[in-house]
């Protein structure tokens, strides 16, 4: 059932009791990721389930979608992307805690009963956040202006060499006189 997520939320009780928590959100609450994004106004969904594991470990996994606008980084224009994260958390109360955590899991720190689901969620995405996304080839507008500016480089590169040789080889004939 789609519906309004609580605002806080006591984790290790909902895993206890193997609960799910699916809804939406709205992205507009979430000043940081706001900030890496051109825009992103719309809701996005939640889904989350609440579980033990069999080595007793408290667990969050599930997934989060939304759609973006984000800036393509190789023709700085804005480019829609579907952000999307994937949860695996495994709950831990001390710091220390973390080392014992299975590899399929990330931590997550839990310093008092009830934590803000919206901060989590907040961090799945900023951590799903791709580093350098770009538009597919098709789509980039300046794929051909990109390309000539690499062989342009490469060129002068390329005819700079030998005279930068030369000059360390007069240098060197100039320095043994
Ligand atoms: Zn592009």
């Amino acid at each position: 059932m789609m519906g309004r997520l609580p605002d806080f939320i006591d984790p290790i009780r909902l895993a206890k009791r193997g609960e799910y928590l699916v809804g939406q959100m709205d992205l507009r609450d979430m000043d940081r990721l706001q900030s890496m994004l051109v825009s992103g106004q719309g809701m996005l969904d939640v889904q989350l389930a609440f579980d033990v594991d069999d080595a007793g470990i408290r667990n969050i996994c599930g997934q989060i979608q939304t759609d973006v606008t984000v800036t393509c980084q190789r023709c700085l224009k804005p480019m829609d992307y579907v952000l999307e994260a994937e949860v695996m958390l495994g709950i831990i109360k001390h710091r220390d805690q973390a080392d014992k955590l299975s590899d399929c899991y990330e931590p997550l720190l839990i310093e008092t009963d009830e934590i803000s689901l919206r901060d989590i969620v907040e961090d799945e995405l900023i951590l799903a956040m791709p580093a350098t996304p770009m538009h597919d080839e098709d789509d980039c507008q300046s794929i051909d202006a990109y390309k000539k500016h690499d062989t342009d480089t490469a060129d002068k590169a390329e005819r700079k060499n030998p005279f930068a040789v030369l000059e360390n080889l007069k240098q060197e004939l100039k320095d043994k006189k």
